[in-house]
């Protein structure tokens, strides 16, 4: 999944808009996007929210059914490409894609489960969804690795089982970091939260901590959102900015729905995002590019993929 945009210098987060002295929930809406022939929502970045704690890319695929979206034959198929300084975090809840990567790993998600690629140096991989799997629905986001980290060795996890439990008659997993003594076994690098959220018509409280930064987006129906005498009603495909310095959160989901909850401690620097990569430096952007473009180890290869790899489009600040 890439990012087809001006190149953006991506600054450490601000706090939510504030209204005659009044914080507000910041709302944003997403943006269409198409990623290997599959419309999708992409949710972040956007012109108002780049970033909630290391998380830095959002998209929201489906809930759809193949058929009707893409054509059949083909599915969706994201060639291969590379990715430098960020991890790819995938949350599967309907369908089945099949991950392969240039370190020589092969593994299909399904529903319940996460793929993780930590792309450091770099790292390519391809993604399609397979033949006999007709419906898809997930999320995927880009994790920014810390300046110290952001070389680091390429590694792919995958996990199968994440720790969920019942609040409230709601369902809760935990996607990333740590919430009320339960603890994601996913690997990160700096601190996040990741939870996905759904089905219950009950209020619900959720403990927030004060150093992190929240959003939330709907995956599915509607929610009700309560922070600090504001509110906000959300629909599907909305993300929420919540800000920092809140101790909880009230919401109410509505029959059937289903959210993501995403935060962590601001990003410490700023980063640049351009195409695939995740750089440090414009320097950093453009090496990568050109080691893409030269077929460079760096970036290996995926062996037997029936089709191109993706060509990165040209750098527009790019001294020739
Ligand atoms: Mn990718």
């Amino acid at each position: 999944m890439s990012l087809h945009e001006t190149p953006t210098r991506v600054s450490a987060s601000r706090d939510c808009p504030v209204i005659q002295g009044q914080r507000q929930i910041q709302r944003i809406s997403s943006r269409e996007a198409d990623v290997g022939g599959l419309p999708i929502h992409r949710a972040m970045p956007t012109r108002e929210r780049r970033t909630i704690g290391a998380w830095c890319f959002l998209d929201h695929a489906g809930p759809s059914i193949l058929r009707e979206t893409v054509d059949t034959r083909v599915g969706m198929k994201v060639g291969p490409h590379p990715h430098t300084s960020l991890q790819t975090f995938t949350w599967m809840l309907e369908g089945e894609v099949q991950h392969r990567d240039s370190l020589g790993n092969d593994q299909v998600i399904r529903p319940g489960q996460v793929n993780l690629m930590t792309a450091g140096y770099g790292i390519s991989h391809t993604e399609a969804s397979l033949e006999h799997s007709p419906r898809l629905h997930a999320a995927q986001l880009w994790i920014a690795l810390p300046h110290e980290h952001r070389h680091t060795q390429p590694r792919f996890d995958h996990y199968p089982v994440l720790p969920r439990w019942n609040l409230d008659g709601a369902d809760l997993t935990l996607l990333m970091g740590e919430f009320e003594g339960h603890e994601a076994p996913c690997l990160s690098f700096s601190p996040l939260v990741g939870m996905d959220i759904s089905g219950s018509n009950n209020p619900l409280t959720l403990p927030l901590r004060e150093d992190f930064e929240y959003g939330i987006l709907v995956l599915e129906g509607s929610v009700s959102l309560d922070g600090d005498a504001n509110e906000a009603h959300l629909a599907t495909d909305e993300l929420a900015y919540l800000g920092m310095n809140r101790q909880q959160l009230d919401l109410q989901l509505s029959a059937d729905s289903r959210i993501l909850l995403i935060g962590g401690e601001p990003l410490k620097q700023d980063i640049l995002m351009w195409w695939n990569f995740v750089g440090h430096s414009r320097e950093e952007i453009i090496a990568a590019q050109r080691d893409w473009e030269a077929a460079s180890e760096r970036f290996g290869s995926i062996p037997d993929w029936p089709g191109e790899r993706l060509e990165a489009p040209p750098i527009p600040w790019q001294q020739s």
